[in-house]
């Protein structure tokens, strides 16, 4: 017996709002990836310099004001 499976597009307003949200349930968006700068410690973009104290590999890249 062969198995005749058709898949439609649905109109909208023919799938619930139950079966929209737990269809969405797996859509997640995930946190950023940050790194540890290694100068002052803080939360960092990978590959980026460090918007707190502006060094990049070691090196000052962005100037900023000293306290
Ligand atoms: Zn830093």
């Amino acid at each position: 017996m062969k198995f005749d499976l058709q898949l439609f597009a649905v109109p909208a307003r023919r799938t619930s709002k139950t079966a929209k949200r737990a269809r969405r349930t797996h859509l997640k968006k995930d946190a950023p990836t940050t790194v540890t700068c290694k100068n002052c410690g803080a939360a960092i973009a990978p590959h980026r310099a460090c918007s707190k104290c502006g060094q990049y590999k070691g090196k000052e890249v962005i100037k900023k004001e000293e306290n």
